[in-house]
């Protein structure tokens, strides 16, 4: 018989069935045992009376414990009017056991799977398969995949296309340190983990896609705070022949069909979201991503807004100019002049826009500076030589003098974003296989050292 789901159970009463699944709680009424059986779709009863089984089961039952992975045969039952649970999908119904098969058996697990809220998350992390078995992790892994799954049908229904970029290449400059990787067929040379597909997605557009996202895995080599891992996820995506408005327009709708969709319960505090300058925000707020929410006792309050009009560049510690946000952005057309004299820097703006909800960063943008002389002149006010400019972006100049057509994008990070809407304190909560604080794999044992010849391959020696 194929196995059933524990959810298929309420319309199969008086059918026998099979399920599989895990022991969530085990309780013992005299002659009757009860198990809680759980399963992708929740909870089930099954009721063991030793008469109902076969001989080989009932020899079994009195082993079994929590976590035992089991498949049962049995009869499903409507349960008597005072035995219904209303707290359960299915607590109209029982299955009462024929016949029970140990898959696998399970050693105590080193923590409750219940309730997590108050397990020590080194724990909680050294047995994340165990972990994703609590409710609460099942909830926010499925609620991430219905975020993505919206995302991935929103963006299809526009016409975008979803292009992968690679993830073994070389460095692109966002402002964060990079994780690199030795090359074995080119010793001495590295590759680096991008921080983004940022100049992949802005080749797709020279390339004539014209409408790219991608569910992106991005990797910084920082060092974490709670809202920070050395891998993250966004949804990235760049458009040709747009301006900002066209970009902030579709982001902004697609976050309001998705809250809506999504997590109904959530309420957007302001529609259309709220758009503000980083001067005013700074002067009001004291943050370039203002908490806005009017209640913030209301775990369903969304306060999104829009941060526009940053500065460009800002000083270095050295006391010359970086990047605020992304070199590749536009100037504001009004100052692209300055840019092009390279005077009144710190004045010069730029089309970058920041979408931020509940004080939290939810994602970065801009319109891009698709001309390669402009483009030249960012560099050349950062300090770079024309040797390292050609070296560091001969390609993406090049590239431009192909008839780039002018294009714009944004990222808006979907690690944050669900962990918004999940109400967790962090986004380890909402990701499978979190590294910690301190950037390691609990489970895995990462990072870790690599025998001699390992390290020989890839032409690397370690300093004592
Ligand atoms: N690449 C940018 C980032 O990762 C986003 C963008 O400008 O599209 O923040």
């Amino acid at each position: 018989m194929p196995r059933i789901m524990n959810l298929e159970t309420i319309s199969r009463i008086g059918e026998e069935v099979v399920i599989s699944g895990w022991v969530n709680t085990r309780r013992d009424m005299g002659k009757i045992t009860f198990f809680d059986m759980r399963d992708r779709s929740g909870l089930l009863q099954v009721v063991i009376v030793p008469s109902e089984l076969d001989d080989a089961s009932r020899e079994l039952v009195s082993g079994i414990r929590s976590e035992y992975c089991l498949r049962i045969t049995g009869l499903v039952q409507a349960r008597g009017a005072k035995q219904v649970n209303p707290n359960l999908p299915t607590g109209t119904v029982e299955l009462l056991a024929k016949k029970v098969e140990i898959l696998n058996p399970s050693k105590t697990p080193p923590f409750e799977l219940e309730d997590t809220a108050n397990i020590n998350e080194e724990l909680r992390m050294k047995y994340r398969y165990l972990d994703l078995r609590s409710p609460r992790m099942q909830k926010n892994l499925i609620l991430r995949d219905k975020v993505i799954s919206f995302f991935r049908d929103y963006l299809h229904a526009a016409g975008f296309t979803e292009v992968e970029t690679p993830y073994i290449t070389k460095g692109t400059p966002e402002g964060a340190r990079e994780f690199l990787i030795p090359s074995r067929q080119q010793p001495g040379k590295f590759y680096a983990l991008p921080q983004s597909p940022q100049q992949f997605k802005q080749l797709l557009m020279v390339g004539g896609i014209e409408k790219y996202f991608q569910v992106a895995r991005c990797f910084r080599d920082e060092d974490q705070r709670g809202d920070r891992q050395p891998e993250f996820t966004q949804l990235d995506l760049e458009m040709s022949f747009v301006e900002r408005e066209d970009v902030l327009k579709l982001v902004e709708d697609m976050m309001i069909k998705m809250v809506k969709e999504v997590t109904p319960e959530k309420r957007i505090q302001q529609i259309p979201f709220p758009r503000i300058s980083y001067k005013e925000a700074m002067d009001k707020y004291g943050s370039d991503k203002p908490d806005l929410r009017e209640d913030k006792t209301d775990p369903n309050l969304l306060a999104f807004a829009w941060i526009v009009d940053f500065p460009f560049f800002e000083r270095t510690d050295d006391g010359g100019w970086t990047f605020s946000h992304n070199p590749f952005s536009k100037p504001n057309d009004e100052h692209m002049e300055w840019l092009m004299e390279k005077s009144n820097i710190p004045e010069i703006m730029t089309q970058q826009y920041d979408l931020v909800l509940n004080g939290y960063e939810a994602g970065g943008g801009s319109i891009r500076n698709h001309q390669p002389e402009a483009l030249k002149k960012v560099f050349e006010i950062m300090g770079l030589s024309a040797e390292d400019i050609q070296s560091q972006f001969g390609h993406m100049l090049e590239a431009f003098t192909y008839g780039a057509p002018p294009h714009g994008g944004i990222a808006p990070g979907i690690d944050r974003l669900v962990m918004l809407l999940a109400g967790e304190p962090n986004i380890r909560e909402v990701i499978a296989f979190p590294k910690t604080g301190d950037a390691r794999d609990l489970m895995m044992d990462a990072p870790a050292e690599l025998p001699k010849k390992n390290l020989d391959e890839v032409h690397i020696e370690i300093k004592k």
